[in-house]
């Protein structure tokens, strides 16, 4: 997972909250100063985290004097974790919505950033990524700079499927822009992303020239693409590219394993810019998408059930009448064991696990934080089991496994769970296990039916 040192400081800060029995200044001092120096580790800069602690305070307090916590410690740990998580959102959130590309019409998407901070890696992760999700996609490189900048978006391009243009013989980048822009808004492309030259520092040469295609293709948006390994000094390069190009989103790559990625993160939102993805890796699907709330909620091990009904739309696009189908079901909150297999399946089949994993809510952290193949291989365990189960059981929402008392309530387990450990493998430990996460997870879709109830079940999970 992205920020996975930062994710656990703060969860660990969060869990002392939670033992603490009961819950005053001094608590809160402490947990506030491992929350400020696990920021800090991150770059975040002094001054933000500084703001941020005062915040927290001060609406924890204002809370307190309006009787919210009716006197109840379970009522403060709630109201201070409500101040944290808001506060860490305010932190990531520039305020302001980028474009959205539009099917049926050409989105005119144009790259710009210095040399090696993945500006071309970027564009294909890209097209690839609307490609996916039904929109024509393809690449113009307009990068004449670069000595074999052109051979790296075809070699790029043609392993992801993707149409490109460029030159091996044309030097001038304006006319590349336009021509390869040209060529195919006129064959109906719906999202052309535009690559262009990097320097190694930002000369009054790369920003005439950024000007100048600008001019010529008319982008509805262009994205910087920024190496989250710079932490805060992020912010003083936005601006300055924003002074020239006037950029609408940012894009940050390299945030696997940058620990200062934080840092990259909130100088941006400072900008009043968007990150609209994350660049988590090399290869062609290593790319997230950035909303601050879903972010801070995956940070915290919240999981990111918006993120994943997105996801989940987004496979069944491929598949209309599926779509209509889990569509009806999340409304209704009627998710079977057998949708959350599938789920599971979907995940698995996305590629590496433990970028994926963290969205769902419910699953064991130790999925999201182990190795890929050990968490590959607890998930097909989760297969086996739902494999062993009959087809009633598959599309049930559990309560084939529960024994109920008189008054309706569970109170324990039927024989069935026995017949599915033995079935699978596995150990009747683990077949309760995935009944439980399974029953969370339901529990949050239903939630999520209700805008951003998740976000309360989630904390009441915690
Ligand atoms: P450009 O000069 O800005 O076009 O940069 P490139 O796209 O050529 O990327 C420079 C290097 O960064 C390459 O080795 C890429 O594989 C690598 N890179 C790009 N994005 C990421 C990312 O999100 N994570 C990691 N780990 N490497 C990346």
């Amino acid at each position: 997972m992205v920020l996975a040192d930062l994710g656990r400081k703060l969860n660990a800060a969060l869990s002392s909250l939670n033992r603490a029995p009961i819950v005053d200044e001094k608590v809160l001092d402490t947990l506030l100063k491992d929350v400020c120096a696990a920021l800090l580790e991150t770059d975040v800069n002094v001054k933000l985290v500084a703001q941020l602690r005062q915040k927290v305070k001060a609406k924890v307090k204002a809370s307190l004097e309006s009787g919210a916590d009716k006197g109840k410690d379970v009522n403060r740990k709630s109201i201070v974790q409500k101040a944290i998580f808001d506060e860490l959102v305010q932190l990531v959130d520039p305020g302001v919505e980028p474009y959205k590309p539009k099917k049926g019409q050409s989105n005119v998407i144009m790259a710009v950033g210095l040399q090696g901070n993945g500006k071309t890696t970027t564009c294909t992760k890209l097209a690839v990524y609307y490609q996916k999700r039904g929109f024509k996609s393809c690449i113009v490189c307009a990068d004449t700079f670069r000595a074999g900048a052109f051979d790296q978006t075809r070699q790029s391009a043609t392993k992801a499927k993707v149409a490109y243009f460029g030159s091996y013989t044309e030097t001038d980048p304006v006319a590349i822009a336009a021509q390869g822009v040209a060529k195919f808004k006129k064959e109906r492309f719906d999202v052309i992303i535009v690559d262009t030259s990097g320097r190694h520092k930002q000369e009054s040469e790369l920003f005439q020239e950024m000007v100048q295609i600008g001019e010529a293709v008319k982008p509805n948006m262009t994205i910087m693409i920024l190496d989250a390994s710079i932490g805060q000094a992020a912010e003083a390069q936005a601006r300055a590219f924003k002074e020239s190009s006037n950029f609408g989103a940012i894009i940050v790559t390299k945030m696997d394993g940058h620990a200062k990625g934080g840092g990259a993160i909130s100088a941006v939102a400072v900008t009043k810019t968007p990150i609209i993805f994350l660049g988590v890796g090399e290869h062609l699907h290593d790319l997230e998408k950035f909303s601050p709330q879903p972010f801070i909620s995956k940070l915290l091990g919240l999981g990111d059930v918006q993120g994943l009904m997105e996801h989940m739309q987004d496979i069944a696009t491929q598949n209309p009448d599926k779509q209509k189908e889990i569509a009806k079901k999340l409304e209704e909150g009627k998710l079977s064991i057998r949708d959350w297999r599938e789920q599971i399946q979907n995940v698995m089949s996305m590629g590496p696990i433990s970028k994926i994993a963290s969205m769902i809510p419910g699953l064991p952290q130790e999925i999201v934080q182990g190795s890929d193949e050990e968490g590959s291989m607890r998930m097909k365990r989760m297969i086996y089991i739902s494999d062993s189960m009959t087809a009633a059981e598959l599309d049930s929402d559990g309560s084939p496994f529960m024994e109920f008392g008189k008054d309706g309530k569970p109170i324990g387990l039927t024989s069935r769970v026995t017949r599915v450990a033995r079935g699978s493998g596995t150990s009747v430990r683990e077949v309760e296990e995935l009944l439980c996460q399974y029953r969370m997870m339901a529990n949050m879709a239903k939630q999520a039916g209700g805008k951003n109830g998740w976000l309360q079940a989630a904390q009441k999970m915690q």
